[in-house]
């Protein structure tokens, strides 16, 4: 094989440092990939392959435009790749031989700093994961665009872990090259995530404070092996990095991510969008960074009941101040996001633009400021007290940028008149140089009396005099010199223009030049606020979401909850706050949570579709609202602090890990019964379906005894085995509500409310017949269903005998007569009116009478008679 050229060299040099990336290599104004990296580039751009070389030495080659790079950067990093960005780092007219080229930036999922892959309102984090070999792990998560760190140590095991990077949205994950294979492995199957590796742990000299009050060595190293790794690839100032924030699970609600999931606290399950799950409720936030506060306070509900009435307070003195709360929205939608705008102040690439964008959001702090002060509460005041109101910089800001300055930072028309006394000069004298050549126009119209001449420039032949061709015979000879002729004019100059043309050019070349080095320091300048900017951040982040919470609980008629320490619930008309916003207006059937010593476990029975899980999910909703400080959907709501929500709830497959729906039931309930106490919220809804009847019904008892027994949660158990409900006659603590549904006309109406004592049965049939199965199969299913209830205790009856399925109006169907309901006062009366009628019925209701003939509608009666005869 021939020798590659020296430039392939240098590639294949360059690319052995960076096996894991694209390495994006500039060649001219492209970027190109060879080998194997074109191959899939290729694919995943869906851009042509070619080749460079010829014969057996063809080398696979694709490339991208310069000037286009970033669209296809972000396709390779939304799918998880890295790309390695080589440029040329010597003049090329200079160089001797092939052209210098180094890798100046390591682009990773995790990294990505701005484009089209960074959402406003979505924090990006890149995390690191260390085994300490105990089964617990160090997790540590940073978000490069605003510079924040959070460090914790997880004890779940590696399920914990992927949990966790699961709720964080990570889209990177570093690891330590000797890291658990199996894990990596499980990470990968149950995630998109991109691993990276780094084998440093010692915290750069730079980052050290940062790490102050990190107790643990083997935490500080988590955080070195993250620290490194951005620094490999980032390659330029990583200032905006703050103070690593230190937190334990116990200071929080701990919601695990199942039961995050199934909440839908932040998405929903199926869709995955943010309509129609909680953080739809509440979020009435303004600022970007409010947005992304909010979504980590509900991840993060809090336990400590003065840090929660902190919150509640200032909500509702916002409430009871509604101008003052619109003012604050007003102020807040002029501030932009100031944490994401550090960052790129570290990063040296903010322009003139944003600098505004950041003066106006500073123009805002004293009226934010004022607003808040006037609530006179604690939390507000401490608030107050955090701000730094950046005066000087504003001031800069001021006095340097002018209103609307343009995107390049190379061009001038940035720096406002004033700021710069040699600035202005230049200024002074482009402009004289400009009037005074508007003057010779002018002039020379007047002199040469022609009314058209006029006075151009462009960039090839600078200042010019054009005179159209019907007017050169007026112009008197040798009054000025050729330069150039057009189709119907000719342009010409003079010395004394030559001259004025080249004080304006340097001129502006001096502004551009000086406007550009002045901006630069006005940016130097900036930067040292940064720490004063990201404290400002968090404050208005702060005010931003409880005013949110405020604005929210004004319009939906939310109530301040009270805690109790003696583990009452108490909710009057509680509501769901996500279902209610879903069906029409007034609709929604408010309910009542009575929960207390005596009542530990409600165990929920009722018609399918009747409400159950919507109570449940209701109950630990209004808990995390109540948790994070934001009022409650209810009329009353007094509630315990629940340490801990767990919930198995739903049946949907997490197919992602392979486990099957019982499987995952089965694992969701060990994770509760393991580590509730008698401060959690437990909700199982049909637990036990996954399996056969027997086996799920002696499941699910079990289960709910060893919570009555052992654990001492509240628990909302909601089961379709009306069996459990003699359970109540054991278990001293647990009583029966059902969700009430009362038959009409032959139609079961679900009233939505929870009352307490059993329901009497399932509707499943109702619910089979809604869903429009086969009528034969509603029929057969009633009549085994009758055939149960009188009393034969075969789980299956004896199958029914075959008969020949016929045409629609013909078929055999039997007539069922349902028995009434039981004798208690508060159950529904049950009609007698079989499926058989209920379709008779419909059909009936169905037809279009107007438009039958006398013998069709005689033929119809005759069809019915003969039905209900049977
Ligand atoms: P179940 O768990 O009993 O099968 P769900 O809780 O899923 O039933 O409720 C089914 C549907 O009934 C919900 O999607 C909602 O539209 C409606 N629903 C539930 N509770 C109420 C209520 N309190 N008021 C009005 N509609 C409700």
């Amino acid at each position: 094989m021939a020798q590659h050229t020296p430039m392939i060299q240098q590639y294949l040099g360059i690319k052995a440092q960076y096996k894991d990336a694209f390495l994006f290599f500039r060649l001219g104004d492209f970027y190109e990939l060879f080998f194997e990296d074109a191959k899939l580039a290729a694919k995943e751009l869906e851009i042509t392959l070619t080749g460079r070389g010829g014969g057996e030495d063809r080398i696979p080659m694709c490339g991208v435009p310069y000037h286009s790079a970033e669209q296809y950067i972000t396709q390779l990093i939304e799918k998880g790749y890295k790309v390695a960005l080589c440029e040329q780092v010597e003049d090329p007219r200079e160089a001797k031989g092939v052209v210098k080229r180094e890798v100046v930036k390591l682009i990773t999922p995790g990294t990505v700093m701005d484009g089209k892959t960074i959402a406003d309102k979505e924090n990006n984090f890149i995390t690191s994961v260390s085994d300490l070999d105990d089964g617990r792990f160090g997790f540590v998560r940073t978000d490069l665009t605003t510079g924040e760190s959070s460090i914790t140590v997880l004890t779940g095991g590696i399920d914990e872990v992927i949990y966790e990077l699961a709720s964080t949205a990570a889209k990177e994950v570093i690891v330590s090259p000797d890291f658990n294979e199996s894990y990596l492995e499980m990470v990968k199957q149950r995630l998109a995530i991109t691993i990276s590796f780094e084998a440093d742990e010692g915290v750069p000299e730079f980052f050290k404070p940062n790490c102050e009050g990190i107790e643990h060595d083997y935490l500080v190293a988590t955080i070195g092996r993250l620290c490194n790794y951005l620094v490999r690839t980032q390659r330029r100032s990583l200032d905006h990095l703050q103070q690593v924030q230190y937190y334990t699970a116990n200071q929080y609600m701990k919601i695990d991510y199942h039961s995050k999931r199934n909440l839908e606290l932040i998405e929903t399950i199926r869709e995955k969008k943010k309509k129609g799950s909680l953080l739809w409720i509440v979020d009435a936030t303004v600022t970007a960074m409010g947005a992304r506060l909010l979504k980590k306070w509900l991840e993060r509900p809090l336990i400590n009941q003065g840090e929660i009435e902190e919150r509640l307070t200032v909500v509702e003195t916002l409430m009871e101040q509604f101008f003052a709360k619109e003012e604050l929205r007003e102020a807040l939608t002029e501030v932009y996001d100031l944490e994401r705008l550090a960052g790129k102040v570290a990063y040296g690439n903010v322009n003139a633009r944003e600098l505004v964008q950041l003066r106006r959001s500073l123009q805002q702090v004293p009226k934010i400021v004022h607003i808040v002060q006037q609530l006179n509460v604690p939390l507000s005041e401490r608030l107050i007290t955090t701000i730094d109101h950046c005066d000087e910089l504003l001031d800069l800001l001021e006095t340097s940028i002018v209103d609307d300055p343009p995107l390049s930072v190379k061009d001038g028309g940035m720096i406002k008149a004033g700021f710069n006394r040699e600035l202005d000069t230049y200024r002074d004298a482009s402009l004289n140089g400009k009037t005074w050549i508007a003057a010779l126009e002018q002039r020379e119209r007047q002199e040469t009396g022609i009314k058209s001449l006029k006075i151009g420039y462009n960039k090839v032949f600078g200042y010019y005099i054009e005179v159209t061709k019907s007017n050169i015979p007026n112009l008197p000879e040798g009054r000025y010199e050729r330069k150039q002729t057009l189709a119907n004019a000719e342009r010409y100059i003079t010395p004394e223009l030559k001259e004025k043309e080249t004080l304006i050019l340097e001129a502006e070349e001096k502004i551009e030049l000086l406007e550009y080095d002045l901006f630069q320091m006005i940016r130097e300048q900036v930067k040292s606020y940064i720490r004063q900017l990201q404290q400002l951040a968090k404050t208005i982040s702060t005010i931003d979401v409880l005013q949110s919470f405020a604005t929210i609980s004004n319009e939906q008629h939310f109530v301040r909850p009270q805690f109790t320490e003696d583990r009452q619930i108490q909710i009057e008309n509680g509501r769901h706050p996500v279902v209610e916003k879903m069906i029409d207006r007034g609709q929604y059937v408010s309910n009542d949570v009575v929960m207390d010593r005596e009542r530990e476990i409600l165990l929920i029975t009722g018609p399918n579709m009747a409400g159950k899980s919507t109570y449940m999910r209701q109950l630990a909703l209004t808990s995390i609202m109540a948790q994070v400080g934001c009022f409650v959907p209810a009329t009353t709501a007094v509630l315990p602090i629940f340490d801990q929500i767990f919930t198995r709830i739903g049946a949907a497959d997490d197919l992602a890990s392979g486990q099957s729906t019982f499987m995952v039931e089965m694992l969701e309930t060990k994770h509760a019964l393991t580590n509730a106490t008698e401060n959690s919220l437990i909700l199982l809804d049909e637990i036990g379906r996954g399996t056969s009847t027997y086996d799920g019904m002696a499941l699910a008892q079990a289960i709910v005894e060893y919570i009555h027994e052992q654990i001492g949660a509240k628990t909302l158990f909601s089961t379709h085995y009306h069996e459990l409900t003699a359970l109540e006659q054991q278990l001293e603590r647990l009583k029966n509500v059902h969700v009430s549904a009362i038959e009409e006309d032959g139609k079961v109406v679900f009233l939505h409310k929870v009352v307490d004592g059993q329901a009497d049965r399932s509707y499943g049939i109702y619910v089979a017949q809604l869903a429009e199965l086969p009528e034969h199969v509603i029929v057969r299913a009633d009549e085994i269903l009758h055939q149960l209830e009188g009393g034969e205790k075969q789980a299956v009856l004896p199958a029914e005998p075959k008969k020949e399925l016929k045409v629609h109006e013909e078929k055999e169907e039997q007539p069922v007569q349902l028995s009434l309901f039981g004798e208690e006062e508060q159950r529904p009366k049950r009609t007698q009116v079989s499926y058989v009628e209920t379709g008779i019925i419909k059909d009936i209701k169905m037809l279009d009478i107007l438009n039958m003939t006398p013998f069709e509608a005689l033929q119809m009666l005759n069809d019915i008679q003969r039905k209900l005869r049977k």
